[in-house]
C-alpha cells in the first residue's frame, strides 16, 4: 500500500473511530445544553416537525420570529442540499398554534437571481400557503462587526436582537468545512462579498468560528429528512435518503456536535467546531443507535475518472457552485453531455478555482475566476474571468476544448 494511501486511511479511521467524551449524567443543576433528536415515522414531515417542537414546548422568547433555512442554490424542494421548505412549514404551523404570527423566512443564496431560487425551491409557494414574508437578505439593513482582518455586514436586526432567530440547516458533508450545519448555516446571513471575504482573507474556519461569537440563534433545528454525503454541499454531493431525522437543541454548538456523531464524524475534526466539548445531554436517540457513517471526502478534489475540479480553502462557493450547475446542465445539453463523458473516460480535464496550484501531472486546463488570474497570465491557460464566473462562461469554455489531449 503507497504511504500516501495509507496516510489517507487512518484519517479516516481516525476521523469515523474517535470516541465522544464521557458525558456527565444530565441533570438540571449541571446546566448542560439539550439536545433533541427525533425520528419521522409515517407522518408528514410538517405533522413531525409541529409535533416535536409541542413535545418539547418550544416556546420563543419574542413574540415575532426569523426563520433561517440552508436554501443554497437553485435545487428542488426534496434535494438534499437544502433544507425542506416542509421542515420551515412545519415550524410556521407550530408557531401559529401558538398564536405567534408575526413570522419572516429569509436567506442570501448564492445565485443573484433570489427570487427564481425562492421559486424552484417551493419556499415561494410555502410562504404564500402560510401567508408569511419571505426575505432576501441581501436587501436587508446591515450592521458593520469586526473580525481581527475584516469587517462583516450582518442583518441589523439580528444584531439588535429585534426577534427570536431560528436557524435550520441541513445534515451535510462539505468538501471545505467537512460538514454544514448550523454554524456554517450562518454564513448565509452574509452577502457575497461577506462570503467570499470569508474565503479569501485570514483562515475560513476560524473565520466561521468567529462569526458564531458575534451572533448566536435562540434555537436550531436540523433537516435531516434525507441528507448529502460526500462532495457537497451542493449537486456533487450524493443523497441519503429516508433518513428520516430532525435534531433540534438552543445549543448551536451542541446541535452540530451531536449531528457530527450522527454522521459518523469526530466533531473534533471538524476545525470550527474544535475546542468545544461534547457537554450535552441528548433526548431521544442517540448517535449509536442510529448508527451512520456518512463519507467524506479527504481530498479537495471532487474527482469522477479523468475529469478533475480542484478547489482550496479560499474558493468560495460563487465558483465551487458551479461544479453543480455543470452537473445539472449536462443532463439537460446532449452536447455539453457527451463532451463531459469525454472528458470522465478518454480524456483528462482539470479544472482549478481558489488558488490551487497546477497539479504536476494533470490534462487539459481551465483555471475558474478572477482568484486564478495570476496563474493564467504567468501559465497562458485557459482562464475564464469573473468573481463570480458564470456557469455560461464555463460550459462554453467545456465545450470549445478541443480534442487535443496533450498535456499544456
Ligand atoms: S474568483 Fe471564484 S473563488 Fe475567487 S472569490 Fe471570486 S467567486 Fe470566489
Amino acid at each position: 500500500m503507497s504511504v500516501i494511501r495509507q496516510v489517507k486511511l487512518e484519517l479516516t479511521n481516525e476521523l469515523r473511530t474517535a470516541q465522544p467524551v464521557l458525558r456527565m449524567a444530565a441533570t438540571p443543576e449541571n446546566n448542560m445544553p439539550k439536545v433533541y433528536v427525533r425520528k419521522i415515522g409515517r407522518q408528514s414531515i410538517e405533522e413531525a416537525v409541529m409535533k416535536f417542537l409541542d413535545e418539547i414546548r418550544y416556546t420563543p422568547a419574542k413574540n415575532k420570529i426569523f426563520i433561517k433555512p440552508n436554501i443554497c442554490g437553485f435545487y428542488k424542494p426534496d434535494s438534499p442540499c437544502i433544507v425542506n421548505p416542509k421542515v420551515v412549514g412545519g415550524i410556521i404551523e407550530y408557531l401559529k398554534k401558538i398564536k405567534i404570527t408575526d413570522i419572516t423566512v429569509g436567506e442570501s443564496p448564492i445565485p443573484s437571481d433570489v427570487n427564481k431560487v425562492f421559486e424552484v425551491t417551493g419556499y415561494r409557494r410555502m410562504a404564500k400557503k402560510y401567508n408569511v414574508a419571505l426575505l432576501d437578505l441581501n436587501k436587508a439593513k446591515k450592521a458593520a462587526v469586526s473580525l481581527p482582518d475584516f469587517n462583516l455586514f450582518l442583518p441589523k436586526f439580528l444584531l439588535e436582537k429585534e426577534c427570536e432567530y431560528i436557524n435550520v440547516s441541513k445534515i451535510k458533508t462539505h468538501i471545505q468545512t467537512a460538514v454544514s450545519l448550523c454554524v456554517k448555516n450562518q454564513k448565509g446571513l452574509l452577502d457575497f462579498p461577506g462570503k467570499r471575504n470569508m474565503h479569501i482573507t485570514g483562515d475560513l474556519h476560524e473565520n466561521i468560528r468567529l462569526l458564531s461569537e458575534k451572533i448566536q440563534p435562540d434555537f436550531c433545528i436540523v433537516d435531516g429528512t434525507n441528507a448529502l454525503e460526500g462532495f457537497g454541499p451542493g449537486a456533487t454531493g450524493t443523497e441519503v435518503k429516508n433518513l428520516g431525522l430532525i435534531v433540534m437543541g438552543r445549543d448551536m454548538y451542541a446541535v452540530d456536535r451531536t449531528c457530527c456523531r450522527i454522521m459518523g464524524i469526530n466533531p473534533d475534526l471538524v476545525k470550527h467546531l474544535r475546542n468545544d466539548t461534547d457537554r450535552c445531554e441528548v433526548d431521544g436517540l442517540t448517535h449509536v443507535q442510529i448508527k451512520k457513517s456518512f463519507f467524506f471526502p479527504k481530498v479537495k478534489c471532487f474527482r469522477k475518472l479523468k475529469f478533475h475540479m480542484w478547489i482550496t480553502d479560499k474558493t468560495c462557493s460563487g465558483c465551487s457552485n458551479l461544479m453543480g450547475e455543470l452537473k445539472k446542465e449536462a443532463f439537460r445539453n446532449f452536447k455539453l453531455f457527451r463532451k463531459i463523458l469525454k472528458f470522465t473516460l478518454l480524456q483528462r480535464l482539470d479544472i482549478l478555482s481558489g488558488n490551487s496550484c497546477l497539479p504536476p501531472r494533470h490534462g487539459r486546463v481551465i483555471l475558474l475566476g478572477n482568484c486564478m488570474k495570476g496563474a493564467a497570465e504567468k501559465n497562458k491557460l485557459c482562464f475564464i474571468a469573473g468573481c463570480p464566473p458564470t456557469a455560461d462562461k464555463l460550459i462554453e469554455a467545456i465545450l470549445k476544448l478541443d480534442g487535443d489531449d496533450k498535456p499544456i
